[in-house]
């Protein structure tokens, strides 16, 4: 794959991906509903060693997450674009789809934490859906 770019909104933050994703997930959990504005959340997820900063720095907002640990949310200090996220002890980087400058040729592989879903969040048809975070690796973020 060739190196993937993104950013926020106002461009203060940029990052780039120089490797392949680990997998695309649509999270349905409550603080991903916070963070996107009510939608779930699409991620992909980036091997930690293929995931770069280029450009400014993001603040992260640090809440509990599902396993207990710490879940870092990383945004635009200046435009608030959520941009990604950092699950405890994970090999990867979950980035926002819409943090991404092309994110077209991207396909969502699963819905994780579906139990916190309102009756209006749409569902893709076929996807295996779990209710909390997946069994087994990778581990999803939340
Ligand atoms: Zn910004
Ligand atoms: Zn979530």
């Amino acid at each position: 794959m060739a190196e993937r770019t993104g950013g926020c909104a106002c461009g203060a933050v940029r990052f780039k991906v120089t490797g392949p994703f680990m997998g695309v997930g649509v999270c349905h959990c409550t603080d991903c509903q916070k963070a996107s504005g009510g939608g779930p959340n699409y991620v992909a997820l980036a091997p930690n060693d293929a995931f770069e900063v280029t450009k400014g720095e993001a603040r992260i907002y640090r809440s509990k997450g599902d396993s207990g640990g710490d879940v870092g949310r990383a945004f635009c200090p200046n435009c608030g674009t959520p941009l990604w996220s950092l699950p405890p002890n994970a090999p990867f980087t979950p980035i926002k789809l819409g943090a991404l400058d092309d994110s077209s040729d991207l396909t969502p592989m699963l819905h994780l934490y579906t139990s916190s879903a309102p009756p209006w969040h749409l569902m893709h048809e076929g996807l295996p859906a779990f209710p909390k975070a997946p069994p087994g690796p990778p581990p999803m973020p939340n």
